[in-house]
């Protein structure tokens, strides 16, 4: 059997090497390594695979976040409403930015942010929400589209991990998550679903005023050469990794139908469990790329589990181990542990699989039935 890795870039690099290989070089042969040519195609290439006015390249998905959230202009002080349960890279910068961050909970089936915990926190100072669509899934942007218009409020999707993924509305349209709020952000970290090869983000839109705005932003607040009309940051997406995303936007289907083949066969060996919540396959079809594969352990010993697996050499991991309004850098005497009580517990039940492009059948048997014979 091939190693088991969490994320095998390896494997999957190994089939298109002579296209990543070709196209890198042509940055080395042409010396653009800042904003070279290869950047402004990536930007054009993904534009129309998202079918989202402007994509601006820039250094991570971090920094995408921040950025989104400064072309806004939000101030010091304004609430920014999001889910308690994802990557702290999303509270991060509001807190760096000065403005108040106002964790909630999410809902227990798509671990997304809960529509109701939104509607409970609105505030007079709330500007914005962040959802997060968490783990490759898309969250209910038709109905926090609905709340950000009722309440006047800026939606900024944080797309870092589910780029590709369809949003479906209630009258049977589809759009890209990123591409539905007013400003979104993604990560092409390499472990992320269109990854390059060290770090990388682009923030989209489809307001062009608000799109100027960020240009000028990622460029130390720069629109025209040597004049700063206001404070901006360095953020560039380096020609070689937007080279590498060059060479990786076109297999970003493939790769995201072999993620949902893969989370087919693992729901397929481990539905009917009565300890395992297997993760919910949306009736849309293409609402879940799975960035991860995380199931839910009911009534067992997840970390007993999660050791098993370990111990027969299957990676696995806990996304994430404690919620955010729990960390120390977010604690805020606001919040109340009963409007936390499902990101409290899927802390506690939430094991991720390995989840990549390269899993062969062979792998996720022996991942299922060692799952299996620890649960019984
Ligand atoms: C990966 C990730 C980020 C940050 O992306 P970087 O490129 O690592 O800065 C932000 N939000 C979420 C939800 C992520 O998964």
């Amino acid at each position: 059997m091939k190693k088991l890795q969490m994320v095998d870039l390896k494997s999957q690099y190994d089939k298109i090497a002579a296209t990543v290989n070709a196209s890198i070089q042509g940055v080395l042969d042409t010396n653009t390594y800042i904003n070279g040519p290869q950047v402004h195609a990536f930007q054009k290439s993904l534009e129309e695979y998202l079918d989202v006015k402007h994509v601006i390249p820039c250094a991570n998905g971090t920094d995408a976040l921040q950025i989104a959230m400064m072309g806004l202009g939000l101030k010091p002080g304004d609430e920014v409403i999001t889910a308690d349960f994802t990557f702290a890279a999303t509270v991060e910068v509001i807190a760096l930015l000065q403005l108040t961050p106002v964790l909630v909970d999410v809902d227990l089936d798509n671990m997304n942010i809960s529509i109701d915990a939104i509607k409970k926190a609105i505030t007079p100072r709330t500007k914005a929400i962040v959802p997060v669509h968490l783990f490759g899934r898309a969250a209910n942007m038709e109905a926090i589209m609905a709340i950000a218009k009722e309440h006047n409020l800026y939606v900024i999707e944080d797309n870092a991990q589910a780029i590709g993924a369809n949003c479906t509305f209630s009258d049977g349209t589809k759009k890209k998550a990123g591409t539905i709020g007013h400003v979104s952000s993604t990560s092409f970290f390499p472990s992320k679903n269109l990854g390059c090869y060290g770090d990388g983000g682009a923030i989209f839109t489809n307001d062009d005023d608000l799109a100027h705005i960020i240009r000028g932003i990622v460029n130390h607040g720069m629109y025209e050469r040597y004049h700063h009309d206001v404070v901006g940051v360095n953020s560039r997406l380096d020609s070689i990794q937007a080279a590498v995303l060059n060479a990786k936007l076109p297999f970003l289907n493939s790769y995201n139908n072999a993620r949902r083949d893969a989370a087919a066969k693992y729901n397929a060996a481990l539905s009917g469990h009565s300890n395992i919540v297997i993760p919910e396959f949306d009736s849309n079809g293409d609402d879940h790329v799975f960035h991860q594969y995380t199931l839910r352990i009911i009534d067992k010993d997840r970390d007993g589990l999660m050791q098993h697996l370990l111990d027969k050499g299957i990676p696995c991991a806990i996304y994430y181990p404690i919620p955010l309004h729990l960390q120390k850098a977010y604690l805020d005497v606001r919040y109340k542990e009963e409007d936390f009580t499902i990101t409290n517990q899927l802390v506690t039940e939430v094991i991720s699989l390995p989840m990549h492009t390269e899993l062969d059948d062979e792998q996720i048997k022996f991942i299922t039935d060692s799952v299996l014979e620890y649960l019984k």
